[in-house]
């Protein structure tokens, strides 16, 4: 049985005050027990958050990291030891954003995650298809590819301790969302292609939705066999909309 997962990404968002004000909100929600919950804020706000969320239940993560586990002369990037340091636990590895505007390759984005693993931090390894490749029929296929990148380089076995999650690009931000049906046939085909390496990974492994979720249709997406929760942009920044989005995984 996989423990749902219910994780908000915060992009370039927020100042000292409204992260603030965010996590006080987030710390008065009643969240369900058997839900797993981080939030992944600007590199900026990770002391504060990780300061401010002590003894919370809330796990923090970067929403990126460099390709290299240890410290040394890489000007303005940050290492995943130096962010396990500050208390995060997780980080986000080729969310569409970083593999389309900072053009980062699947190449790099494995060195990411292993150096990620490397430095006990559980990637969250985000993968989906543009608009244009959806119309052309290419879902699976680009989906596979970004998949099939991370197990030839780094084996089966790095998705032990990974999280997946499936964001179609012409989802995210939009107000698009897939439809449940949408969305699990490609969680489907994901799960059926790492259970071809090893059924038992392939069971383990959480597959999350992310793309424009919000309370009012997180119930349906998630009540889909193979979507094990989602990640969530937009809806994050408003502690009762990401709360109730945490509760629609818990049911
Ligand atoms: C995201 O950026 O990962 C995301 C899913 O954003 P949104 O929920 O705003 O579509």
């Amino acid at each position: 049985m996989r423990r749902p997962m219910v994780a908000g990404n915060w992009k370039m968002h927020g100042t000292r005050a409204s992260v603030a004000e965010l996590i006080e909100g987030l710390a008065n929600l009643a969240l369900p027990n058997g839900v797993d919950v981080a939030v992944f804020p600007s590199n900026l706000h990770i002391s504060l958050v990780v300061d401010c969320l002590e003894g919370q239940s809330i796990a923090v993560g970067a929403q990126n990291s460099a390709h290299e586990a240890g410290q040394g002369a890489l000007t303005g990037e940050i290492s995943p030891t130096q962010l396990a340091d500050a208390g995060c636990r997780l980080v986000l590895v080729g969310h569409s954003e970083r593999r389309q505007i900072m053009g980062e390759s699947n190449k790099v984005l494995s060195r990411k995650f292993a150096a990620a693993q490397e430095s006990g931090l559980t990637p969250v390894l985000c993968i989906g298809e543009t608009l244009e490749q959806r119309q052309a029929g290419k879902t699976l296929e680009v989906v596979g590819q970004q998949l099939d990148s991370i197990i030839e380089e780094l084996g089966i076995d790095a998705f032990v301790n990974a999280v997946i999650a499936y964001e179609p690009v012409w989802a995210i931000g939009t107000g698009l969302t897939a439809s449940p049906e949408q969305a699990q046939e490609v969680h489907a085909a994901i799960r059926a292609q790492l259970a071809e390496e090893n059924s038992e990974v392939a069971q383990g492994v959480r597959l999350l939705y992310g793309g424009s979720v919000k309370a009012a249709n997180a119930v349906e997406l998630f009540g889909m066999p193979d979507i094990d929760g989602g990640l969530i942009g937009g809806a994050s920044l408003n502690a009762d909309e990401f709360g109730a989005i945490v509760r629609a995984a818990g049911n």
